[in-house]
């Protein structure tokens, strides 16, 4: 789950990790109020806007049809007022949203930590996530911070310092030495850099975290090392022992289809195509998204509807994949091992009547333990519903149905 670079720096900053302070706003008048105290507050009449949306690259992207970019430095409270006016309610489009963009529907105003005057301020790059391959977690970073750091890793691979952890024992001081060493820290920002690296590596472990990707960590002229953005993904898994995290999630940044799925506890991902699927297990889904291309259709959606697919499970799924114009047909493809495939063709028939008529023909293969039964079941039921046993047929069902 991803959360608010507000509230990745709250995180953050309970763990003692220094960050770019700031108020969150909803409304222009709430912008120019958090202004006010942040100006009073660092003595300055700088201060930044920045767009509260999930995704980065919001300091290039831009407003849609305007030149107002997503994170943008301001100097009066006229200033707040503008900016925050021409975010607040408009979709931005980044790098990251694609061009459908995203609407921002919060901002932070945060202190101007790049002072006046401050020649050499330094932008670096420091991420915390698992590597997969090693079993263990990794600290990357680089020099090469505030700007894209894929560019960097794919050109100059070399600047990017890894350091993994032995989760036995932590992130030890001398790792943190070394990572600080390699960014070329020297005196008080070494020591500063430590600190920096063993609180955010606290966070990490604690919060049970995904990602942490920190970019900027701004080195001062005097010193200090903060963190600007505060990219912060937390593990779906481990919510349940994070209640105060889970209540961090922003439904509105999330897609309403894929938000309604997690609510029938289901698992959706939605694409471009015109095949709706509905397919018990993740790897059987895959294959089947395969076979539907591989038979010239274009899947419309990954849906796994778990081990105990049931009438209540089927017919929420239907009612997902339903949502979605582009969808011409429907691929039900069940592996009944510890569910019966006839329970699942009397819940397929039972989720039809309910939901009335469906405008799309359906195809239903059903294989396992008493696939004949609910086959005849399928077959028997005077519905629009097309049964299959081998995978093949189900395959050129679709072919057919498409033409
Ligand atoms: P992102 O573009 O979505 O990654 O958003 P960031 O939070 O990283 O901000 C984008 C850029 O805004 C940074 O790389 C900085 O160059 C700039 N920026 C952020 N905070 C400040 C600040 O306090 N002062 C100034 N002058 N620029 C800032
Ligand atoms: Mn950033």
């Amino acid at each position: 789950m991803n959360i608010h670079e507000y509230q990745g720096k709250e995180i953050l900053s309970k763990y003692g990790v220094r960050v770019q302070q700031g108020i969150v706003a909803s409304t222009p008048d709430e912008a120019i109020a958090a202004y006010q105290q942040i100006a009073e507050r660092t003595n300055s009449k700088f201060a930044v806007v920045k767009s509260q949306i999930h995704a980065g690259g919001r300091g290039k992207g831009k407003i849609v049809g305007t030149e107002q970019r997503g994170v943008q430095l301001a100097k009066s409270a006229d200033d707040v007022k503008t900016i925050a006016t021409n975010l607040l309610g408009n979709t931005l489009v980044t790098i990251q949203t694609g061009a459908e963009g995203k609407v921002v529907n919060k901002i932070l105003i945060a202190e101007d930590v790049y002072y006046p005057g401050d020649s050499e301020p330094k932008e670096l790059y420091v991420s915390i996530l698992l590597d997969r391959g090693r079993a263990c977690n990794v600290i990357m970073a680089s020099t090469e911070g505030g700007m894209d750091i894929e560019e960097v890793a794919e050109h100059t691979p070399e600047k990017i310092i890894k350091e993994w952890i032995d989760p036995r024992v932590g992130l030890q001081g001398f790792q943190a030495r070394k990572v600080a060493y390699k960014l070329g820290m020297t005196g008080n920002a070494n020591k500063e850099m430590v600190a920096f690296l063993m609180s955010l590596y606290k966070a990490y472990e604690e919060t049970d975290s995904a990602m942490f990707e920190i970019n900027p960590v701004l080195k001062t002229s005097d010193d200090k090392i903060l963190a600007v953005d505060a990219k912060v993904s937390l593990d779906d898994n481990a919510l349940f022992r994070h209640k105060d995290l889970a209540a961090l999630r922003d439904k509105a940044e999330e897609d309403p289809m894929e938000v309604e799925a997690s609510e029938s506890d289901l698992n959706y991902v939605k694409l471009d195509g015109n095949v709706g699927c509905m397919v018990n297990g993740a790897g059987l889904a895959m294959a089947t998204m395969d076979i539907i291309k591989l038979k010239g259709g274009d899947p419309a959606n990954f849906l796994d509807v778990g081990g105990g697919a049931n009438a209540v499970t089927v017919e929420a799924g239907f009612r997902l994949i339903l949502k979605d114009p582009n969808v011409k047909a429907i691929f039900v493809n069940i592996f009944g091992g510890i569910v019966r495939c006839d329970r699942v063709a009397a819940g397929i028939v039972e989720a039809y009547k309910s939901i009335g008529d469906i405008p799309v023909p359906i195809i239903v293969r059903l294989q396992g333990t008493n696939a004949e039964e609910g086959a005849k079941i399928i077959n028997d039921s005077g519905l629009k519903v097309y049964s299959a046993v081998l995978l093949k047929d189900a395959a050129d069902l679709i072919t057919k149905v498409l033409a």
